[in-house]
């Protein structure tokens, strides 16, 4: 089976064609190109089917083989799985996308999906998840998102609007989110807060390893020096840390006991901490978690081309 998947990004439009055989999931031709910021979005679906176009050319078939057409999008969509009413990255507000798209290849079936819950629907095809039927996909960047495959399939809740971990509240009156309320995960679990706390901890403590990491200039304080310092004992740094792996495990352990997952995969630069992040977290995963049952928490598997995989899988993984 040949199936196409878009991600559609604020930056760029990720195309490719996934071969989908019984034993293997794999890309079989692929396109990027930059998002075309500020041209309406006829001009998006006109590059979409330029794209789709090219890689049949390449593949040497029709355009009329392809079994269907994903879209993954970095926003919110309608209950209907039809409209973007919100990407803002994309600049599309009340977007009828799939409509579009369609127009542009009758016959061909066209499924759209949040680009978080689309990774987490590849992981399960091609990646962290395979072999295991209810999974959490959790990616720590500037946000926090992710998505979750519940018995087999995709889960957008009852209206497309699941499942947005990052807003789950972590610290009653904690910290302003940038969604308006307070304490969610996102304020606290991103590679954002790791910065912004390292920040404060030179200002307050020069002497900090944290501040010698940056060579001494407050700039270039970033996650990564935090975590590096943390890894080399510097007490400051690892102070952070810990504070840092107590809120992200209070809200993975929620999510444990509410779905009860066989895995949990991490995504996104913080994840890439390994061990030093992996250890701590799965321990207080346990012994938050009302069973004290451990959970495989792992690395994410499919990167850059997740949501590619995951929109090209979205006719297999019908949205529930
Ligand atoms: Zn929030």
């Amino acid at each position: 089976m040949l199936q196409v998947g878009f991600d559609i990004g604020g930056t760029s439009i990720k195309a490719g064609v996934v071969r989908d055989s019984r034993d293997k999931v794999d890309i079989a031709a692929s396109r990027r190109i930059p998002f075309p910021t500020g041209d309406p979005y006829g001009a998006v679906v006109d590059l979409m089917a330029k794209l789709v176009a090219e890689m049949a050319e390449e593949l040497k078939i029709p355009v009329s083989d392809f079994q269907s057409i994903g879209v993954a999008v970095p926003g919110t969509i309608d209950a209907t799985g039809e409209v973007v009413i919100n990407a803002h990255n994309l600049y599309f507000h009340d977007v009828p996308l799939k409509r579009a798209v369609e127009e542009k290849f009758p016959g061909i079936p066209v499924l759209m999906a949040n680009d978080a819950n689309a990774a987490a629907l590849a992981e399960y095809y091609a990646g962290a998840f395979r072999g295991y039927g209810t999974a959490i996909l959790i990616t720590l960047g500037t946000g926090v998102g992710g998505g979750m495959v519940l018995n087999g399939k995709m889960w957008n809740g009852a209206r497309n609007n699941g499942f947005e971990l990052g807003h789950i509240i972590v610290k009653h009156g904690g910290q302003l989110c940038t969604c308006g309320n307070r304490g969610c995960l996102e304020s606290y679990g991103t590679a954002t807060w790791l910065k912004q706390q390292g920040r404060k901890a030179v200002v307050e403590y020069p002497l900090s390893l944290i501040y010698k990491k940056a060579r001494g200039d407050i700039g270039n304080v970033s996650a990564k020096t935090v975590i590096d310092a943390a890894k080399e004992n510097d007490p400051f740094a690892v102070d952070i840390f810990n504070r840092y792996v107590d809120y992200l495990s209070s809200g993975i352990a929620s999510l444990a006991v509410l779905f009860d997952p066989e895995i949990i995969a991490l995504g996104g630069g913080v994840s890439l901490a390994g061990e030093f992040l992996y250890e701590p977290l799965r321990k207080l995963i346990v012994r938050k978690s009302f069973y004290h049952v451990p959970v495989p928490v792992v690395p994410a598997r499919l990167g850059n081309e997740a949501g590619v995989i995951g929109a090209a899988m979205l006719a297999k993984g019908q949205v529930s």
